[in-house]
């Protein structure tokens, strides 16, 4: 063969794989001369367009793509990438109704002489499933799946973003913060998914309240918020942590008048599962730039606020001021103390021992949890344990105090006070606990003390937030062997029906009755009447606080069975109880 053939020959194959190459691309690739003419365009290209190559080869791109989207989008792309740049842009199409395409372009200049490029290879792939993807992880990172609100991150930059608009304009912007009251005991109660579908009904009430543009209506106008999008700036922070920012207001008659309404939306129960469950808010509120210039700041005075709410008795809202943060620095130092207080076991029980009022014998005692703390010296379990079973650390306090009183109350029986009873307080967090039964049951097996003279203290509080559940527990610590005892009985709600429900062994009449009392009076009518009841019901009753010898006589006088109190002894540590035991 003619070698100028053969050389045309391998040209022609080459040329045939170049082709075959670039149609092979799933991206559409064209080439475009600078008359904005088609010259070349890839079988992809043709498949996305829906058109046939006869339209598109030969033809302008005001021809393909309408004069106006030539004119609006595509010419002054070219154009500079004929000046010799890439240049690269993503467009949003609606190719069919109702079906937006993300297309990602890309021109490239293709240089034939010189520095001005005679064409542009204008490569095109869509992105609509990549972006779909990027949407989803948006909202998973940004957005809580419970709620569908905002969550932490979003909220944060988002009120970043308001504080810088504030601070060039020289306005404020207000910080509410929300913590729902007891959801902890709603959440052991109703179980966990009712507990996810009461936050999520409240998000879907705050949301609404917030869509209402009258909602934050105030003389004279309306809050700008986000213009129409109010519920935006609401958002779920943590577990029943909720949060909302007002931009561009520094009345505190509206921000008050905002958080009363707020509260009011809790006065309606919320439907879960069939059941009604009722449930309170606290409001804590800060002001840029009056509370704090930062997010960080803003947002933990806000929380600062949102606890001294928690303490004036819940359900209700506060004004940041500086001098709450000194109680909550005392409150965090206290509560980081009692997890190392926990690791390092500085715990100890006291025991208060118990009288037969009839015999003058003693039948036994309760153990008493004390802190010893290095600086804070011996700490009262009041001081102490509404924190912890705020903070749940009571769970494992108190699975430490069972397990040393039973280990203690064995060592006393082996000694030969075998008929010892031993009392145990248990705490409402504990009594709903799932493991407590297993806990119990595992301090019994472990001391080996005897079941039959094991008390455990609750009060009637604890029981009153699920009544039902609270019978089937106590059966079934009762199904072990050991004893209940209804504690400070006649400060809650003293119920009867409760008594009639809760087969308790024991009532602990409480202290305000008997110390101090005025037995000839009406304290002594009552005492009296809780006594003849307890007869009644065959349950043992006794008297708390007993300090002096007047009320243990009117106790003796009226068939008490059991006295406790500083007429006797006040708790003592595990020595000297032993004093009192020879
Ligand atoms: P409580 O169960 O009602 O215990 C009786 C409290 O009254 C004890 O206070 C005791 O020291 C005090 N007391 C006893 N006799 C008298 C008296 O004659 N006069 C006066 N004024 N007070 C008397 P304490 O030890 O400070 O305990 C306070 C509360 O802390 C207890 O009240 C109980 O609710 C709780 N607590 C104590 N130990 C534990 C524990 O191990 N676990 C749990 N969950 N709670 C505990
Ligand atoms: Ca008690
Ligand atoms: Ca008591």
């Amino acid at each position: 063969m003619n070698p100028k053939n053969l050389i045309y020959k391998q040209l022609e194959h080459e040329l045939y794989l170049y082709k075959m190459m670039v149609n092979a691309s799933l991206d559409s690739i064209t080439l475009i001369d600078r008359n904005y003419t088609y010259c070349i365009v890839t079988d992809a290209y043709i498949r996305a367009r829906q058109l046939t190559k006869e339209d598109i080869l030969n033809h302008t791109v005001a021809d393909v793509w309408g004069q106006k989207i030539f004119d609006q989008i595509i010419k002054s792309k070219l154009d500079e990438c004929f000046t010799g740049k890439t240049v690269s842009h993503v467009d949003a199409y609606e190719f069919k109704k109702n079906e937006i395409n993300y297309i990602e372009t890309i021109y490239t200049p293709c240089f034939t002489s010189g520095k001005e490029a005679s064409y542009a290879v204008v490569l095109s792939h869509n992105i609509t499933e990549l972006r779909k993807s990027q949407k989803k992880i948006e909202a998973l990172a940004y957005y809580d799946s419970l709620t569908s609100l905002p969550g932490r991150p979003l909220f944060l930059d988002r009120l970043y973003r308001e504080i810088s608009i504030a601070s060039r304009n020289g306005k404020s912007v207000a910080v509410f913060f929300f913590d729902l009251d007891e959801f902890k005991k709603t959440n052991d109660t109703f179980g966990h998914s009712a507990g996810d579908k009461l936050l999520a009904s409240v998000g879907n009430r705050l949301k609404k309240y917030l869509r209402q543009s009258d909602a934050i209506a105030r003389p004279g106008g309306t809050i700008n918020l986000d213009k129409n999008n109010n519920e935006d700036y609401l958002a779920r922070i943590g577990g029943d942590e909720f949060t909302f920012i007002i931009t561009d207001i520094s009345d505190k008659k509206v921000t008050t008048a905002i958080a009363e309404r707020i509260l009011n939306l809790f006065k309606e129960p919320f439907k879960i599962k069939n059941r009604e469950i009722f449930i309170s808010t606290s409001i804590g509120i800060a002001f840029y730039p009056d509370d704090g210039n930062d997010v960080e700041a803003l947002l933990k005075n806000a929380d600062t606020a949102m606890y001294k709410a928690k303490e004036m008795g819940k359900n209700t809202f506060r004004y940041y001021c500086p001098d709450m943060n000194k109680k909550a620095v005392e409150r965090l130092k206290i509560e980081t103390k009692l997890r190392y207080a926990i690791k390092n076991r500085e715990f100890q029980l006291h025991y208060q021992p118990q009288y037969n009022i009839g015999t003058g014998q003693m039948i036994g005692m309760e153990a008493l949890i004390r802190w010893e703390d290095k600086e804070m010296g011996l700490v009262s379990p009041d001081d102490f344990i509404p924190l912890a079973e705020e903070t749940g650390l009571i769970i494992e306090i108190g699975e430490w105090a069972i397990n040393s009183a039973c280990r203690q109350g064995k060592i006393w029986h082996d000694r030969g006070f075998q008929n010892l009873s031993l009392g145990v307080n248990l705490s409402v967090r504990q009594f709903f606990d799932p493991h407590l039964v297993d806990k119990i049951k595992s301090a019994i097996e472990t001391t080996m003390f005897d079941p039959a003279f094991l008390e455990l203290e609750i009060t009637e509080t604890a029981m009153m937030h699920d009544t039902e559940r609270a019978i089937l527990i106590m059966d079934e610590l009762k199904g072990m062997g050991l004893r209940i005892a209804l504690d400070d009985f006649g400060t809650g709600y003293s119920s009867l029906v409760h008594l009639k429900l809760f087969h308790v062994d024991t009532l602990k009449i409480d202290q305000v009755f008997i110390r101090n009392a005025d037995l000839k009076g009406r304290d002594g009518a009552i005492i009296s009447s809780m006594i003849d009841m307890c007869h009644k019901l065959e349950i043992k009753a006794v008297a708390e606080g007993v300090e002096n010898m007047e009320s243990l006589r009117f106790l003796k006088d009226h068939n008490c069975h059991l006295a406790q109190g500083f007429f006797f002894s006040p708790p003592l540590p595990v020595e000297h109880f032993e004093g009192l035991l020879q």
